[in-house]
């Protein structure tokens, strides 16, 4: 492991992680990287401005948010390809993750420049270190849909899942994208609220999901600031197997004599045959 400081290495495009709320967030390699780097490429000039100099930074700055992507893409490339080291930063936490900074990322490679991450802070990885997830596996999904329909179209494609789930979301739509969890995935599950991570007024709750809308709504200052909601994956329900099971032999007994129905339902189901027996035996007695 090396600890020296280290300077940007020429044509050299770095993607690197910044606060998400708290300035001292920042690693001693990020500082090293702004300030050896020919370029800052940022989300956005003003916010990044004020990280650089509260560090005493002065590296030249350039914009680089998601409408201009491709064309600042193919300038930043042009100034790597003649030697300029590139510092990618977003406005909070890790390019890339639900922020511009993937498109310039391929590119770049694809044209065989060196891609190098600096990793620190992310939304995400600061409530997972918290969550006390202790499934292991869980999916980051960050932002969804704006419009209530498209977001509610959404959810129902995550229902089934059975690993928590991770979401962005911004003050302003708070509190329906909770109302649509609610709806979609049931009052049961447990939510993970965590609003202003690093931030003053951090606020980590746990609560079911169902109790989410009143928590929120009993204080207006709940609503403020930025969100990552954490909710826990579906249930299996020990007879969901057989529920499916005995769908399929439905539609097979209304084709195939019993002997043969079960024996199909069993293979493809994986369910006993003894039990797809008996099931059949009520649905169609002989
Ligand atoms: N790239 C960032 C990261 O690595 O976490 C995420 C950028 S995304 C545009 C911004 C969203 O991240 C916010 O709307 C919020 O959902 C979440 N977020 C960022 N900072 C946060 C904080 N301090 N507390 C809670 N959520 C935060």
């Amino acid at each position: 492991m090396s600890d020296t400081a280290q300077s940007a290495r020429p044509g050299t495009l770095y993607i690197v992680a910044t606060p998400i709320g708290n300035l001292r967030d920042i690693t001693l390699r990020a500082l090293d990287i702004l300030k050896s780097a020919d370029i800052v490429a940022a989300e956005d000039t003003r916010v990044t401005s004020g990280l650089l100099s509260a560090y005493g930074i002065q590296t030249k700055l350039y914009a680089y948010h998601e409408h201009n992507e491709h064309a600042a893409a193919e300038s930043l490339l042009r100034e790597l390809q003649t030697g300029k080291s590139i510092a990618l930063v977003s406005d909070a936490g890790t390019p890339g993750i639900s922020d511009p900074g993937a498109h310039i990322a391929v590119q770049a490679r694809q044209a065989g420049v060196k891609v190098v991450p600096i990793p620190g802070a992310s939304a995400a990885a600061a409530v997972m270190s918290v969550a006390g997830n202790t499934e292991g596996r869980w999916l980051f999904h960050g932002f969804l849909p704006h419009k209530a329909g498209a977001r509610q179209r959404e959810l129902e494609t995550l229902r089934a899942l059975p690993m928590p789930i991770l979401f962005y979301e911004s003050p302003h739509r708070i509190v329906e994208c909770i109302a649509d969890l609610e709806t979609v995935l049931g009052p049961e599950r447990r939510l993970l609220i965590a609003r202003e991570v690093t931030k003053l007024f951090e606020t980590i709750h746990d609560c079911a999901l169902g109790e989410a809308s009143a928590w929120l709504a009993a204080d207006a200052n709940r609503q403020r600031g930025e969100f990552v909601l954490l909710v826990s994956g579906a249930v299996a329900s020990p007879d969901a197997g057989m529920e499916q099971a005995q769908a399929l032999l439905e539609v097979l007994l209304d084709e195939l004599p019993a002997s043969q129905a079960v024996r199909l339902a069993a293979r493809i189901s994986g369910q006993r045959k003894n039990a797809l027996y008996d099931l059949a035996q009520r649905l169609k007695p002989e």
